[in-house]
């Protein structure tokens, strides 16, 4: 005998700010929503200690205990929050119609609308000593981080738009930014390349690499190699920023939904509908341009409110003129 395949009104992908708050939503207006948290429960936040920057917490929070009580409200309203990953789904072209999942490459399940808030992961050099202080100095978000370092000397890995946005970021908070270049030019457009030389505070290395970041528990300083010239030279710094890219976590979507070459979620017009009807994206898996926890929030709302219109759309028919 076949065994029966579950369906759910509201599949919702990942479990870090946008997918709780899409939870939130879905939960109170009766969606019955169930969350697959993926290989990191609660998402990057997980991974800081400190959060200043979210409304609501004057004192600041650390990340993981956010997130435990990000899901505790989504769970108060009926949420089921579930352990796995999902690794493929098979869309619907049609309106009304329904989207197969497979779990952990095993169970199979029927959504009648999914909510994708997959995140995106930040790049690193994976350097022993890299990810050894991952926490402890070593950031890959300098709008989140960078407060912490007030006034003090820091270092930016990246040449690209980012890099350079993040590295002028700084400046304004730090005594001194240091921007090592991997290349003998910098990747970003020509505005921020003239931004970042003409800020008095950022001293640019070309052709240079982390060789080692220094430190025990928290960063002391940096080694630096000159790949022309293999000459080493430490400098001291509290802060090490790494902004060399984020991959999107969007990989068992391609072919289905429209993305950029990035791999970004195309969403449609100031919604979170996505190019199959019914399926809709929130946070950093759609949005490249300000990868926080808030915004990633607000969009994981504007996802649950399309697809409880979506659904409302679908069971009741508009009728025909
Ligand atoms: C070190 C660090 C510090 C930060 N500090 C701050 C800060 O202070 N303030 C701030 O506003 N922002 C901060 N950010 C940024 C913030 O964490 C992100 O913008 C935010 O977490 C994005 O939320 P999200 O829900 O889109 O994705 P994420 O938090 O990335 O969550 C993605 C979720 O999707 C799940 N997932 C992925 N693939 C699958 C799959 N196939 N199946 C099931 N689940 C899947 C993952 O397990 C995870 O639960 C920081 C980021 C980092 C890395």
């Amino acid at each position: 005998m076949s065994e029966k395949i579950e369906r759910l009104k509201t599949l919702i992908i990942g479990s870090g700010p946008a997918g709780y708050t899409a939870a939130i939503y879905a939960a109170r207006a009766d969606l019955k929503p169930v969350v697959y948290t993926g290989m990191e429960p609660g998402g990057q936040l997980t991974t800081t200690t400190e959060v200043d920057n979210f409304p609501g917490y004057p004192e600041g929070i650390d990340g993981p205990s956010m997130m435990v009580q990000l899901q505790q409200q989504a769970e108060r309203f009926g949420t089921e929050v579930r352990i796995g990953m999902v690794t493929a789904v098979e869309l619907s072209d049609t309106v009304g119609g329904i989207h197969k999942v497979t779990i952990d490459d095993s169970k199979t399940i029927e959504a009648e609308t999914i909510i994708i808030s997959t995140g995106a992961s930040a790049k690193y050099l994976n350097i022993p000593s890299e990810q050894r202080l991952r926490g402890g100095g070593v950031s890959a978000c300098a709008v989140c981080d960078g407060f912490f370092y007030k006034g003090q000397d820091v270092a930016i890995v990246g040449a690209g738009d980012t890099a350079a946005e993040e590295a002028s970021y700084l400046a304004n908070i730090c005594n001194k930014v240091t921007m090592l270049i991997r290349k003998d030019y910098m990747r970003a457009s020509k505005a921020m390349q003239h931004r970042v030389q003409s800020i008095k505070n950022i001293e640019i290395r070309y052709n240079t690499e982390v060789d080692e970041v220094l430190g025990d528990q928290v960063v002391e300083g940096l080694r630096m190699v000159n790949n022309q010239t293999g000459e080493k030279e430490d400098i001291a710094i509290t802060g090490l920023f790494i902004a060399i890219g984020h991959k999107p976590n969007t990989d068992i979507f391609k072919g289905q939904l429209d993305m950029d070459e990035t791999g970004y979620i195309i969403t449609k017009g100031k919604s979170t509908k996505t190019n199959k009807p019914g399926v809709f994206a929130s946070g950093d898996a759609q949005d490249k341009e300000y990868r926080q926890a808030v915004t990633a929030a607000g969009t994981g709302c504007m996802a649950a409110l399309d697809a409880e219109r979506y659904l409302a759309t679908v069971e009741t028919p508009q009728e025909t003129v």
